[in-house]
C-alpha cells in the first residue's frame, strides 16, 4: 500500500488537498450547523418561559386557590423537567412552599406573581413562583452534537477522498506513469514496440487518447529518422572505408614508389660525388656535376617529405622516448644548421644559446625533435639571404590540472624575410608556399611544416610562429615539449 501511495504522489497530493478543502468545509457547515442549533435551543426556552407566563401560571393559580396541591406538584414536576429550568421555589399566600432542582451561580432568573381574580376587578394575591433557568446543559449538548456532526463529516470527507485516490490512481495517474516509463524507454527496453494502455475503449476519445496518439505519431516521425540517419551512417561508413582503402592504397604506391624513386637516386648522388671528386674530369663537367647533385639533393629532400607525409597518414609513425642529453642534441642541431648554411651557400652566421637552467636529461625522441628542428633550420637557412640563424633551447613555467611544471621550449630565429600575420597559419597548411619567387628558387614542395606540425601534435608538443623583430631577427619557430616532457631523474 504505501510503496503504491509512494509511486503515485500525483494521486496522494490530489487526496491530500481534497481532505484539506474537506476538513475545512466540514468544520465551517458543522459550526453552522451548531450555532443554528444553539439558537433553536435558545428560542426553545424563551418559549418555555413564555409557556409559563400563558398557561402554567393560570393552572397554578387556580391549583393554589383551591387547594389543590396535587395539582400544584403535577404543574410543579412539569416546569422542573425541561432542561433549561434549574431551580424552581414556589411559596403561597397561606405559608405553603414547593422547591424542586438545585440553586446553580448566576442564573437566569423569572418571579412570577400569582393572582387570582374574582368575579370583580379586584385580585388576590396567591403567591410567588420563582423559576431559575441555566443554558449550560444545552451548551454541552450542542457541543456533543457538533463534535459528533464533525467527526462524521470528516471521516466522509476522507473515505470520499480515499475513494477519490483510487479513481485517480486507475484513472489518470498509472496511465500517466506508463506513458512515462515508455517516454523514457524502459519498455522499449523491455521489449514492446508500441505504447498501449490498460484501458476499455471509449467512443469520445479523451485527453490520455490524445497524448498516446500524439506520442505515436512522434514515434512514427522518430522511427523514420532514425532509420534515415542509419542508411546515411551506413553509407558514410562505406565510404569511409572505401576512402580508407584508397588512401592506403594510395599512401603504400607512394611509399614504393617513393622507395623505388630514393634508390636509384642514392646511386646517381654517389657517382656524381666520384665525378666531382675525380681530378682527371675537366672542370667544367665536374661543374655541372655539383649543379646535378644539388638537384639531386633537392628531389631527394622532396621525396623524403612525400614519404614522411604518406607514413603519418596511415599512421606509421611511432614516438618512442628515451633519457635524451639535450644539449648535445643542440650541439648537433647547430652543426647541421652550419652545413645547411653551407649547402646553400649563404653567408650567414648561426648561433646557439643554450639555458643554464635546462637538466642534464629529459624524456623525449631525440630523432623525431631533431627531424622537426632540421626541417626549420634549413628554412631559415633557405629564406636568410643575410644576417643569422639563432637556435635556442631554455626551460618554460607551465601550469598543467592546476600545478606547476615546466616543459622545454626549442627556438629557431632569422633574419630572413619574415611571414606576414595573414600568412601566419597558412605555412603550416600542407603544399602551402607563400613567397613565390623564392620557393622557385630554392624548390621545396610545401609540405615540411605540415609535417613539423603533425609531428609536434604526436609528441604532445607545440609549434608555433611569431615575428621576432627583435635584435635584426625577424622570424622565430617555437617548439613547446609541454608537460609530458619529464625529467630523466623523475622517471628513475
Ligand atoms: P617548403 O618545403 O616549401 O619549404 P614548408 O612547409 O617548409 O615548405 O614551408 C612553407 C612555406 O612557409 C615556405 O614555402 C615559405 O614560404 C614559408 N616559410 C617557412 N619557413 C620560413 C622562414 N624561416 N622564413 C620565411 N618564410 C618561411
Amino acid at each position: 500500500m504505501t510503496r503504491w501511495l509512494y509511486r503515485d504522489p500525483l494521486g496522494v497530493r490530489l487526496v491530500l488537498a481534497s481532505l484539506l478543502v474537506g476538513s475545512v468545509l466540514s468544520i465551517f457547515s458543522t459550526s453552522v450547523q451548531l450555532i443554528a442549533s444553539f439558537n433553536r435551543q435558545k428560542s426553545d426556552v424563551t418559549e418555555v418561559l413564555d409557556q409559563i407566563d400563558m398557561t402554567l401560571a393560570d393552572t397554578l393559580e387556580l391549583a393554589l386557590w383551591t387547594f389543590d396541591f396535587d395539582q400544584v406538584n403535577i404543574v410543579l414536576d412539569g416546569l422542573a423537567s425541561n432542561e433549561a429550568v434549574t431551580h424552581i421555589e414556589l411559596f403561597s399566600q397561606t405559608g405553603h412552599s414547593w422547591e424542586r432542582g438545585e440553586i446553580i451561580p448566576d442564573p437566569v432568573q423569572r418571579i412570577y406573581d400569582l393572582t387570582y381574580a374574582l368575579d370583580g376587578p379586584e385580585e388576590e394575591y396567591l403567591g410567588r413562583l420563582q423559576v431559575d433557568l441555566s443554558l449550560d446543559k444545552i451548551v454541552d449538548r450542542v457541543w456533543a452534537q457538533f463534535w459528533v456532526t464533525l467527526l462524521t463529516n470528516l471521516a466522509k470527507a476522507y473515505l470520499a477522498a480515499f475513494a477519490l485516490l483510487v479513481i485517480v490512481h486507475r484513472m489518470i495517474t498509472r496511465h500517466l506513469r506508463n506513458i512515462a516509463g515508455y517516454v523514457a524507454g524502459s519498455d522499449v527496453e523491455k521489449g514492446l514496440k508500441t505504447l498501449h494502455l490498460d484501458r476499455t475503449k471509449r467512443e469520445r476519445e479523451d485527453n490520455l487518447d490524445h497524448i498516446v496518439h500524439a506520442i505515436q505519431q512522434y514515434d512514427a516521425r522518430v522511427d523514420s529518422s532514425v532509420s534515415d540517419l542509419k542508411t546515411e551512417i551506413q553509407e558514410r561508413i562505406k565510404s569511409e572505408k572505401q576512402a580508407r582503402e584508397a588512401l592506403s592504397i594510395r599512401t603504400s604506391f607512394i611509399g614504393t614508389m617513393s622507395h623505388e624513386v630514393r634508390t636509384p637516386l642514392n646511386a646517381i648522388l654517389g657517382f656524381l660525388h666520384l665525378i666531382e671528386i675525380d681530378s682527371s674530369v675537366p672542370e667544367r663537367q665536374r661543374h655541372y656535376a655539383r649543379v646535378a647533385t644539388k638537384a639531386s639533393h633537392q628531389l631527394l629532400n622532396q621525396l623524403t617529405n612525400v614519404l614522411e607525409m604518406s607514413r603519418l597518414d596511415s599512421n606509421a609513425v611511432s614516438i618512442s622516448t628515451r633519457p635524451t642529453d639535450i644539449r648535445r642534441l643542440a650541439q648537433q642541431w647547430q652543426e647541421t644548421t652550419i652545413a645547411a648554411v653551407h649547402f646553400h651557400q649563404k653567408d650567414i652566421e648561426g648561433t646557439l644559446d643554450i639555458d643554464p637552467d635546462l637538466d642534464e636529461k629529459y624524456m623525449l625522441d631525440g630523432a623525431r625533435v631533431t627531424q622537426i628542428v632540421t626541417n626549420l633550420t634549413d628554412n631559415a637557412a633557405k629564406f636568410t639571404q643575410k644576417g643569422g640563424i639563432r637556435s635556442g633551447l631554455r626551460t618554460v613555467p607551465l601550469t598543467h590540472e592546476g600545478r606547476d611544471t615546466h616543459g622545454v621550449e626549442i627556438s629557431v630565429a632569422d633574419s630572413g624575410p619574415g611571414i606576414d600575420d595573414a600568412q601566419r597559419n597558412r605555412i603550416f597548411q600542407r603544399f602551402t608556399q607563400i613567397n613565390d619567387g623564392l620557393e622557385r628558387s630554392y624548390g621545396g614542395t610545401g609540405l615540411g611544416l605540415a609535417i613539423c606540425l603533425e609531428m609536434s601534435e604526436l609528441m604532445g608538443a607545440e609549434l608555433s610562429v611569431r615575428s621576432a623583430e627583435k635584435d635584426g631577427f625577424t622570424t622565430e619557430f617555437l617548439i613547446t615539449l609541454g608537460c609530458n616532457v619529464r625529467r630523466d631523474k623523475e622517471n628513475e
